[in-house]
């Protein structure tokens, strides 16, 4: 971690709109959780869209 606030650029975390700089591997995310929480939502967007996830869907997973 550096405490360089001259020169960085930063940006909202497009999950929990933490400043974020762009030097962050996991850019725009402040974190890889935020990266996957983002991931996630567009994949259960995708759910909503083709069909009901139901019960029996959680079993076949296990
Ligand atoms: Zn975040």
């Amino acid at each position: 971690m550096t405490n360089d606030q001259s020169n960085t650029a930063k940006t909202p975390c497009p999950t929990c709109k933490a400043p974020t700089s762009m030097e962050t591997p996991t850019a725009p995310f402040c974190s890889s959780r935020c990266r996957l929480v983002d991931l996630g939502k567009w994949m259960r967007e995708d759910y909503k869209i083709s069909r009901e996830l139901k019960d029996t869907d959680l079993d076949q997973l296990e």
